[in-house]
């Protein structure tokens, strides 16, 4: 008999997501089932994003909500990136929550004695009426040096879950926790530590059992990490030091597997300067040319205040070189603007890469302020508005490229891959980011097409079946 019924909400990116997967897998084992609605659920579990402010507060806005929409006696739990970095003063700033509780250690399902709390439960108390701001101080960790391991920090307790199977023909796998740069504005790696790379076998023994699900097989695994470049780095250090010259990086091994048991491999956040010739080389032979690039700004000097690699000028000779190899890449990538010291030549910079760049996809944030990273102390800082009129730009310009890149593909046949009655995707479109193919409805979930790509609707297509299904 199931012990109960529970609720799973996910913020933030599609790290959170494979999180989120495997919490639902150990929530399941225990003997739990998934609920219609958060209002029939006798455990609701928030898993929340901390990545900036705006972030924060969607996350407590949320948990907020499910708060006010629980039914009497149900119990809340709030997990994930804000639990990790601000456990104790969430568990008291948030009375309604029952319990506060980082990936450190396990989720054990309201009631079981596995379940150790980051912040002390909190005694209940009448949800808010609405949601209120909630002021978080400094992190419990740090970002600079690198923060030791803790009991407190994220383990592998999460990643070598079992999850349930997928609803969709695609999936997110993790392949790593964890990050070994220190970007100036990120303050992940303080609350999630250093990297951390699954074994191989672990990653393929996930993607096997995806792969050969019986509801649904997925077809398109999305490998994602903090650095996925690095996948592995760390695993090399510790069995022994350096890899043997000319052997493959672990990731480009990875892929290569990954790649022989489902249809399609996707990359997703590439250190630019880990985008080698090999990686290029493995990626265009999985069939998926797609290049999700974290390149954060152009400007050389910003880029160094930033702690990071690169400049305009070896972007765009590397994104001419792939398109040189594959002219059918596709290219995404995000940006921030509004980095302390950003001046108005910067932006121009960015404004003139983007224009010579022609990304498919391109995301843009203004800078936040973290607590604890590098960032936060720097001379310099940007005005807000400033900052806001500058993603303005850049979003306008990227909108009219998005739109003629899409364009472009109109009278082009592809392949697409069905995520659900009436929505597909090409190789051009990685899931939940960018844009769909829209679909005859009598495409069933998960079976494979070749299309016509006959209309572009903002940055979806229309597609038109030119063959049988697979
Ligand atoms: S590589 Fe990504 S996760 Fe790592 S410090 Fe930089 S921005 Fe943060």
């Amino acid at each position: 008999m199931a012990k109960g019924r529970y609720w799973l909400q996910t913020l933030g990116c599609p790290k959170n997501q494979v999180d989120s997967d495997k919490l639902a897998g150990l929530l399941e084992t225990d003997g739990f089932v998934p609920s219609a609605c958060p209002e029939k659920a006798d455990l609701v579990v928030v898993n929340t994003c901390a990545f900036v402010e705006a972030a924060r507060q969607e996350s407590i806005e949320a948990v907020l909500e499910l708060a006010g929409a629980r039914r009497a006696g149900a119990r809340l739990v709030v997990t994930g990136c804000m639990a990790e970095r601000y456990g104790d003063e969430l568990a008291s700033a948030l009375p309604e929550v029952d319990l506060v509780a980082g990936f450190g250690r396990p989720l054990a399902p309201v009631g079981s004695e596995r379940m150790v709390p980051v912040g002390a439960p909190a005694p209940r108390a009448a949800p808010a009426a609405a949601p209120v701001p909630v002021e978080l101080g400094a992190p419990r960790g740090r970002t600079s040096p690198p923060p030791a391991r803790s009991a407190g920090l994220a383990s592998f307790d999460l990643l070598s879950l079992p999850r349930p199977a997928s609803a969709a023909p695609w999936a997110y796998v993790k392949v790593a926790e964890g990050c070994d740069r220190r970007c100036g504005f990120c303050a992940i790696p303080s609350f999630r530590g250093t990297q951390r790379s699954r074994p191989p076998a672990d990653v393929l023994a996930e993607v096997r059992s995806l792969a050969c699900a019986q509801a649904m097989p997925v077809n398109e695994v999305v490998l994602v990490a903090q650095d996925l470049a690095s996948y592995g780095r760390d695993r090399t250090a510790h069995h022994g030091g350096a890899r043997r010259a000319g052997s493959p990086t672990p990731l480009v091994s990875l892929v290569e597997a990954v790649a022989g048991m489902v249809r399609r491999t996707r990359l997703l956040y590439l250190y630019p300067s880990a985008l080698t010739s090999e990686l290029v080389e493995v990626v265009l032979a999985t069939g998926v040319p797609y290049f999700d690039l974290s390149l954060q700004h152009v400007a050389r000097p910003l880029l160094a205040r930033m702690r990071r690699w690169g400049d305009g000028e070896r972007f765009l000779e590397r994104i001419a070189a792939i398109r040189r190899a594959e002219p059918r890449a596709t290219f995404r990538s995000s940006f921030i603007l509004g980095y302390p010291g950003e001046t108005e030549e910067d932006h121009d910079e960015l404004l003139s890469f983007l224009d010579a760049a022609q990304l498919d996809w391109a995301g843009f944030f203004t800078f936040s302020k973290e607590t604890g990273t590098l960032a936060a102390r720097l001379e310099g800082q940007v005005p807000g508005e400033l900052a806001l009129e500058r993603l303005r730009e850049c979003v306008e310009l990227q909108d009219t490229i998005t739109a003629r890149r899409r364009d472009a593909l109109v009278g082009e046949v592809r392949e697409v891959l069905v995520d659900a009655p009436g929505r597909g995707r090409t190789v051009h479109e990685a899931p939940e980011i960018d844009g769909v193919v829209r679909l005859p409805a009598s495409l069933p979930a998960g079976s494979i097409a070749d299309v016509e790509l006959t209309a572009s609707l903002g940055i979806d297509l229309v597609g038109a079946p030119v063959g049988a299904g697979r």
